[in-house]
């Protein structure tokens, strides 16, 4: 489709636009999503954001930010207006005595550990990896674990957010917080997040220790389990009643970073495993013996190191692969690994049968007032269970994730909204309170659907929400230029 812009407004997305534009491609990090967006486009300032949704309204083209492209799934994906948010990566400032950072949306994780560090802060908690941005990992409620620590989301303090009309709007827990409550997990439905202020801590070191131990032991004792050390995760091993339990503190023991074995880390756990798991394609009975042999050679056995958290919170997640994750009221999750199980063993007797891979995984994250959260007033466990892409080729996956997703919903859960789902408008209605709070300020923030993609289509929005209904665009702007 052509579009008639005036020449100011030509000039000003031709100057915006990133990289060879004509023809690029979004693929998300697992390569199981993509688009074509008509226009690839990267601002570096708030005002040209806010110009930006001007000209979409005017035009009635639909803008989508993406962040490092991460999601496993459609989530960051439009065949209109994509908006690369990488050059909003600054320092905004910095409150030594709060304990908080404020930074421009687009920074990535490693950037943010980064500047942290040099600063003598950390992030409390995060999760397997840091290549995600700020505002991507805050839209989905990224999370990493720990009873007593919240997800990305809970740990912003105050948030800027331009709206679908090019309004500016500031929000924090006391100026407009219901906008602040449903925008720090707002997964890009009610606007473009420009700046975020980050509740941090003092740097702190992780010993981690991770131990072999059986699926029967943890599910006994979960209660003792969980509060075993400030962040406690666990991966089960199917087709054995194995698992590995992870187990961090903060120490101020000296720094012992965790010895890698090439052997073993390399040969064995990413290039013999992805090798076994093609033959696997053909031969999926093979799959109860990888999860046995890889248990035996990476994970059983203690595995100890004291390094900055940021280090020890990230670990290697291999190569592309299917995951799907849903957050259970913590209590429930025993129930929800012995259905998983017995399902397992149930398919395991016939010849046919689905066959998993490894592993099953439990995170315990605490409770927040983050309207869209899957936190939202209960602390969860989030169990995660994945299907590794080897050599990127095609694996069955869609048996076991209708299964698991079965279990997950009659036992409350609420999946992560960067992962393919299957929850819709009304079942999301019944499972978070303060949905229907959250459509409200979608209509007031975005009347004119500039945010809406597939995903929010499919998902969020009722069946009959009418689009593009009006067009109204806010003639108040105050921009903000960087500070730091
Ligand atoms: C290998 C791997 C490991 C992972 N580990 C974890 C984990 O440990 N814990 C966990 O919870 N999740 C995890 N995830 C999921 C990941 O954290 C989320 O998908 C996260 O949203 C990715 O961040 P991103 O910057 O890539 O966002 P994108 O995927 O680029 O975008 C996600 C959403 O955020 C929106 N968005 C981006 N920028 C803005 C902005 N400025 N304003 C408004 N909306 C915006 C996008 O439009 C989109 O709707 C993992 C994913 C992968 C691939």
């Amino acid at each position: 489709m052509v579009h008639l812009f005036a020449d100011s407004e030509r000039a000003f997305i031709e100057k915006l636009q990133c990289g060879d534009a004509k023809g690029f491609e979004l693929r998300n990090w697992a390569n199981t999503f993509r688009c074509k967006p008509q226009y690839y486009l990267a601002p570096e300032t708030e005002c040209e954001v806010v110009e930006l949704v001007r000209i979409a309204v005017r035009h009635g083209l639909t803008l989508k930010p993406v962040g490092a492209g991460y999601s496993p799934s459609d989530l960051a994906c439009t065949d209109s207006v994509l908006l690369n948010m990488d050059k909003m990566n600054r320092i905004l400032a910095h409150d030594a005595y709060a304990c908080t950072l404020t930074v421009e949306a687009g920074v990535r994780l490693h950037q943010l550990n980064a500047m942290l560090e040099q600063r003598g802060m950390a992030l409390s908690s995060l999760g397997s990896i840091s290549e995600q941005s700020i505002a991507g990992a805050i839209s989905t409620a990224t999370h990493s674990t720990g009873m007593a620590f919240g997800d990305m989301s809970s740990a912003i303090t105050h948030l800027v957010i331009i709206d679908g009309t090019g309004r500016r709007r500031e929000c924090s827990a006391t100026v407009d917080p219901d906008l602040f409550n449903a925008a720090r997990c707002s997964i890009g439905a009610l606007g473009i997040i420009t700046q975020v202020t980050i509740q941090c801590e003092p740097a702190f070191k992780l010993h981690a220790v991770q131990t072999p131990d059986t699926l029967d032991n943890v599910l006994n004792t979960l209660d003792e389990v969980v509060f075993s050390a400030e962040h406690v995760r666990f991966w089960w091993f199917p087709y054995t009643d194995s698992v590995t339990v992870w187990r961090a503190n903060r120490t101020t023991l000296p720094k012992q970073p965790r010895a890698k074995s090439y052997w073993i880390d390399r040969v064995i756990g990413y290039h013999y495993f992805q090798l076994r798991l093609l033959k696997s394609r053909v031969t999926p009975n093979d799959l109860p013996g990888i999860n046995q042999e890889q248990f035996a050679a990476r994970f059983d056995r203690r595995i100890e190191s004291v390094d900055d958290s940021y280090k020890v919170f990230n670990f290697d997640c291999l190569f592309s692969h299917h995951v799907n994750e849903w957050a259970v009221p913590w209590e429930k999750a025993t129930d929800v690994f012995r259905q998983l199980q017995s399902w397992i063993i149930a398919e395991e007797k016939k010849p046919d049968g689905v066959r998993v891979q490894f592993p099953v995984q439990a995170r315990f994250v605490k409770e927040s007032d983050v309207w869209l959260s899957p936190t939202y007033g209960q602390t969860v466990c989030y169990i995660a269970i994945i299907m590794y892409r080897p050599y990127g080729r095609a694996v069955p996956y869609k048996k076991y994730w209708r299964v698991y997703e079965d279990i997950m919903r009659t036992q409350g859960g609420r999946p992560h909204w960067a992962k393919a789902h299957k929850m819709y408008h009304y079942d999301l209605k019944s499972s978070y309170p303060k949905f229907d709070d959250f459509m409200r300020l979608r209509s007031e923030c975005d009347p004119n659907g500039v945010f809406v993609n597939d995903y929010i289509r499919r998902h969020i929005l009722p069946p009959s929400e009418p689009l593009l209904a009006s067009t109204t665009v806010s003639q108040s702007l105050t921009c903000e230029k960087p500070r730091l």
